[in-house]
């Protein structure tokens, strides 16, 4: 990145050294030609004047010193063939000094020879108005700086262009090494914090304060770091909770059948449904595992056909009326008379109210009271499942729908929980298009609120 910041800090500046002398050249070509021409022309035009002048002014006679004289004021490139009327050459007048500067300049390598010329011819006249001689003018059409003055000055401005172009030059490429710094230095940082996350160094952060693209990269990076920091905390927490839930219905349950053999507890009706209530523990969690699993890899697929949403809440709350009376919990409901048709999945549906109301059951203590209302909308039907237990501190609100997540883990132990119900109740209401809210308070209680939409076909 460097190398090509520098070239192309370079490129332009070249370019625009180039371009600037370009076209100061042509400027200086366009006015300096007009300019010399326009005086040379003018100056011409005075010759015949000047020539007759000097013809009368030596008693009708050529005199060659006087015209020689004159030479020196003619325009340089200037020729003069002065001729008879009757075209014989008298003399031929240049401006010696334009023949010496040419001669200085060819020494100096610049090629200032002259491409074409242009050409006017003049009647002299005598005292008396008679025509004494003619005069052929050739002159430069396009003259070139001859004047040193001009030549200097043109000379001059190439120099400082020059000169500004390296002063740029300099500058430009010291600053395109301190703008590459500056972009570089962060990129690194970010290759070698990358590099660290690839290795399982998921605390690894950048510190990069500049607010433009690349503190923006920084900031997604810290951020895709946390995220899988975060990921990978739930997992290894979620493996040691799922250890923990194997474990104990299963030493449960070694312990059952040991004393079976030994003949230390009798098999039965007793001892077996509390055998049989932890295989159905252990049913119960491999399902939501598998569910949760497919649904978070979008290959669960809802059979959606007309279901009573009434009696899938009534056999929910009749599976978990002898848990809850055991802890003598109050339950309170209010549920319309009439049945709740939608198009659902019934065994989705009665894992989601499962969830919730075993949820409620689960976090509030005994003696409590859970709360369960139906109320049929416009186009939807309300489900609320209320409780008054331990709530849920404001910061776990966000995440207790994520998997694996469960607020106060050490408590959520006690209740067996593995922060799955939630996330499985979220999946489940996605393939219904539902919502769910929630409000809690620590101390007071919780109220989660479902919205399923009704399907017109089926209330009508
Ligand atoms: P878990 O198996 O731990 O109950 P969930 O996904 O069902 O997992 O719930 C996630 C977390 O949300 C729980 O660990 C618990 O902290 C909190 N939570 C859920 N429902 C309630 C409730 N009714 N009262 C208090 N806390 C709750």
């Amino acid at each position: 990145m460097r190398r090509k910041l520098f070239l192309s800090t370079f490129a332009v500046i070249l370019v625009t050294l180039v371009l600037s002398m370009l076209s100061v050249n042509l400027v200086f070509e366009r006015q300096f030609t007009t300019y010399v021409t326009k005086t040379t022309e003018s100056s011409i035009s005075q010759l015949p004047e000047r020539l007759s002048s000097i013809y009368i002014n030596n008693g009708n006679h050529w005199d060659k010193a006087s015209l020689d004289e004159m030479s020196h004021y003619l325009p340089m490139g200037t020729q003069i063939t002065l001729k008879t009327p009757e075209d014989k050459i008298i003399t031929i007048l240049n401006n010696p000094m334009a023949e010496m500067m040419q001669e200085s300049m060819m020494g100096m390598g610049m090629n200032y020879s002259i491409e074409a010329w242009k050409t006017q011819t003049f009647t002299i006249k005598g005292a008396e108005g008679t025509t004494i001689a003619k005069a052929e003018v050739r002159y430069p059409s396009n003259a070139r700086l001859l004047n040193p003055d001009d030549i200097s000055f043109v000379t001059a401005v190439y120099r400082s262009l020059l000169l500004a172009g390296l002063a740029a030059l300099v500058i430009g490429l010291l600053l395109s090494l301190w703008t590459s710094n500056q972009l570089v230095k962060p990129l690194r940082h970010l290759t070698y914090a990358v590099r660290r996350v690839g290795l399982g160094h998921l605390d690894e952060k950048v510190v990069i304060s500049s607010h433009d693209e690349v503190g923006e990269l920084a900031n997604a990076f810290n951020s895709m770091a946390d995220d899988l920091k975060s990921q990978e905390n739930l997992r290894k927490q979620f493996t040691v909770d799922i250890v923990h839930e194997l474990r104990t219905p299963l030493t449960s349950l070694q312990s059952y059948i040991e004393a079976f053999q030994d003949g230390v507890l009798p098999p039965n009706e007793e001892n077996l449904s509390a055998l049989s209530e932890e295989i159905d523990r252990l049913v119960s969690l491999s399902s939501d595992l598998k569910d949760l699993n497919i649904a978070e890899i979008g290959k669960l697929r809802p059979e959606l056909q007309p279901v009573n949403l009434l009696s899938i809440i009534e056999k929910v709350i009749r599976n978990l009326s002898p848990l809850i009376h055991e802890k003598n919990i109050k339950l309170s409901t209010d549920l319309p008379p009439e049945s709740v048709m939608l198009l659902a999945d019934e065994r989705l549906l009665t894992r989601l109210f499962y969830n919730l109301i075993h949820n409620a059951y689960k976090y509030t203590e005994r003696e409590g009271l859970i709360k369960i209302e139906l109320f049929v909308r416009n186009n939807s039907v309300e489900i609320s499942i209320e409780d008054n237990g331990i709530g849920i501190p404001e910061e776990d609100l966000p995440f207790i729908f994520e998997r694996f997540y469960r607020a106060e883990k050490s408590r959520a132990r006690e209740t067996g929980g593995t922060g799955i119900g939630l996330a499985l109740v979220k999946q489940i209401l996605l393939l219904h298009d539902g919502t769910i809210q929630v409000n809690s308070t620590v101390g007071q209680g919780t109220k989660f609120i479902v919205n399923l939409p009704l399907k017109k076909e089926i209330t009508s």
